[in-house]
């Protein structure tokens, strides 16, 4: 029994303040006792709270759960926080950082409707799957006059619309997260507070209304996610001199274009095709509210119901070297009346391919496989066209005749990311250098690099000349764009025209400029900006209210390295307890009696006899301020009486 051991505890917080999971007795310095709160892992992995009955050699007997008592290894003990610090809203106050105690502090802040928690300059969401109480006008009136200050997105925004101000500094909120994890609605979340606070011109409903239609246009259901985003989005909030919104532009990255085509079983495509078919889509006629004409939101509709025909388009054999060509009915007749073409003009762009050999131009017969990609190809380029169309009509909105003084605020809700493994190809590895090469701020965007080679998967096909071709003869005014559009886009491109570049190869590459390009410049963007991190968590993949998985909490929380950033931001004084709460708890354990005096008197008196040296605290007005640890100190003490 080491009842007598010296429980010092070194000035750095060597144990206290150490982040990994350092056992009891790892230091040497600080060792496992009798009454000390511990935790243990049950044989399914999860950590449960335990209190040491009594220590004899590297053996410990614990009591957890109901009385249930067990003889373990010491080393498989981790210290556990004292109960004065359950439910702690900022990670960094725990006395113990450990893997255990932070999952039962979020735990415990979840399980009461406190979904938001900081881990220093960071703040954690959980997804609550449910509709909880904590926003709203009422909401935002307590946070704008600093009557609440608890961790919440509506505190990160204040945070930088003050900032922004103060600083004369752009800023921004960077969102990150899993599929599901509540992204998109953390920047909706924030996108309000703003909307509140700067709002006045009206421009702010405008704002807000584009939220309904992009997710109409780019969000889909997934196994993951019912409203999963298939693409991601910066969103960049122009405010003038007195902080008021006077615009804003929306940048997307890469939408998931194979989903119009296929989606796996269970899944579906994106909700506007669902909406059309179902009569008139609401978010469409929202698309008055960021003034699209009655004529282009007839154009826009016109599209969608063309990539739907599209995807009815069948093919039959027509020689014996099964070369195809479409079957010309219905679907392939709508296509071509939807936009604006000959029917033959069509039937031929998807049956053939013109080639040059040496000199000569040849045309190349289908087989089916060959034309249903050429179909899908045509379906997912008219689709991501469109959606990219959009965005241009929404920003056109939002800047129309709006001042700029420079000052923004932008959110960035980029994707959720899945199934990295799947994914690992050649050619990508530009991503992972590219990343490995900035600072900070970029390892919270995840490490981006697993999954943009699923997108670029993804996103590989490219239409071929015949099929530009065939849309720019359209008599539509949209296919034309279309056409025009990746006609200049692919010779912008680093690699030449596609149409000289040829290969599947250059073809996926000359994407991955374009995702490259765009990553590059929103790094840029970013890095002059103040950032805010926002780290949505899932806390399960069945997407249920009050279910909490350790396992899967745990699993996001170490591969964002939220922990990190708490255990580095760690120096300072992160306890904080006030005078009063101070002299309650710890009072009775003075030897002279001081009781009558005032609290603050009483934390001095304590602080003194406990020999607490100076360069560990800090005396404020109402609060204490401590270096990592020396509650710990307290509390053992306390437990001795
Ligand atoms: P993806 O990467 O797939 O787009 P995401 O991280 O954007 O995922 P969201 O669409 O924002 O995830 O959230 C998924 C669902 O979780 C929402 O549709 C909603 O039902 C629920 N949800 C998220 N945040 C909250 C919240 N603060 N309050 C209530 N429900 C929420
Ligand atoms: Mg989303």
């Amino acid at each position: 029994d080491d009842e007598d051991a010296n429980p010092s505890v070194s000035p750095q917080g060597s144990v206290l303040g150490s982040w990994g999971n350092k056992k009891w007795g790892d230091t040497g310095s600080y060792a496992a006792k009798k009454k000390h709160h511990s935790w243990f892992q049950s044989s399914d992995g999860n950590w449960e709270l335990a209190k040491i009955l009594s220590i004899s050699g590297t053996e410990s007997l614990i009591s957890y759960s109901e009385g249930k008592v067990l003889k373990v290894n010491s080393d498989c003990l981790l210290p556990a926080n004292p109960e004065i610090l359950d439910g702690v809203d900022d990670l960094m106050q725990l006395s113990y950082l450990n893997e255990p105690s932070v999952l039962y502090n979020l735990q415990y802040r979840y399980d009461r409707d406190m979904i938001y928690s900081k881990a220093g300059p960071v703040l954690v969401a959980i997804n609550p799957f449910k509709k909880i109480p904590l926003y709203g006008n009422d909401y935002i009136e307590a946070y704008k006059s600093k009557s609440k200050d608890s961790p919440h997105v509506y505190a990160i925004a204040d945070t930088a619309i003050r900032e922004m101000i103060r600083d004369e500094v752009n800023q921004s909120i960077v969102i990150s997260g899993e599929s599901g994890a509540g992204k998109t609605e953390t920047a909706k979340i924030a996108m309000q507070y703003l909307a509140a606070l700067g709002g006045g011109s009206g421009i702010e409903y405008e704002i807000l209304k584009t939220n309904p239609i992009l997710e109409a246009f780019g969000n889909a259901k997934t196994s993951r996610n019912n409203n999963s985003s298939r693409f991601g989005k910066l969103i960049e909030i122009h405010f003038s001199e007195t902080g008021k919104i006077s615009g804003a532009q929306i940048q997307t990255f890469l939408l998931e274009k194979s989903r119009v085509v296929q989606c796996t079983e269970g899944e579906r495509s994106y909700h506007s095709f669902y909406q059309l078919c179902a009569g008139a889509p609401p978010p469409l006629r929202a698309l008055d509210a960021v003034h699209v004409s009655k004529e282009n939101q007839e154009n826009a509709f016109t599209m969608l119901a063309a990539v739907l025909w599209l995807g009815n388009v069948t093919f039959s054999i027509v020689d014996n070297e099964n070369h195809v060509e479409p079957v010309i009915d219905e679907a392939l007749l709508n296509v071509s009346k939807l936009i604006g073409c000959e029917a033959d003009g069509l039937k031929l762009a998807l049956s053939t391919r013109k080639m040059k050999v040496g000199n000569e131009n040849i045309v190349q017969k289908l087989t089916l496989s060959q034309a249903i990609d050429t179909r899908d190809t045509l379906a997912k380029s008219i689709y991501s066209c469109l959606f990219d169309w959009l965005v241009e009509q929404i920003n056109k909105s939002l800047a129309a005749g709006k001042c700029r003084t420079g000052r923004s605020i932008s959110i960035l809700d980029i994707y959720g990311f899945e199934s990295f493994d799947e994914y690992i190809q050649d050619g990508i590895d530009w991503a992972k250098m590219e990343f490995e090469d900035n600072q900070d701020c970029l390892n919270l965007f995840e490490k981006v690099t697993y999954d943009t080679s699923g997108f670029l998967e993804k996103n590989r096909d490219l239409l071929h000349l015949d099929s530009i071709k065939l849309l720019s003869s359209c008599t539509c005014e949209l296919p034309q764009a279309f056409a025009s559009n990746m006609l200049s886009s692919s010779e912008k491109s680093v690699l030449g025209p596609l149409h000289k570049s040829g290969g599947a190869d250059s073809q996926k590459l000359s994407v991955a400029t374009k995702f490259k390009g765009q990553l590059f410049q929103l790094m840029q963007r970013l890095e002059s900006t103040t950032p805010h991190f926002i780290r949505c968590i899932k806390p399960n993949n069945s997407q249920s209210p009050g279910v909490y998985h350790q396992g899967l909490v745990l699993q996001q929380l170490r591969c964002c390295g939220v922990l990190e950033v708490v255990r580095i931001s760690r120096s300072g004084f992160p306890t904080r307890l006030s005078h009063q709460k101070f002299a309650r708890r710890y009072g009775f354990l003075l030897l002279e009696h001081v009781a009558l005096q005032d609290p603050l008197s009483v934390s001095v008196a304590i602080l003194h006899q406990f020999d607490i040296l100076p360069e560990m605290y800090q005396i404020g007005y109402t609060k204490l301020f401590f270096r990592t640890g020396q509650i710990g100190k307290l509390e053992d003490a306390r437990n001795r009486t």
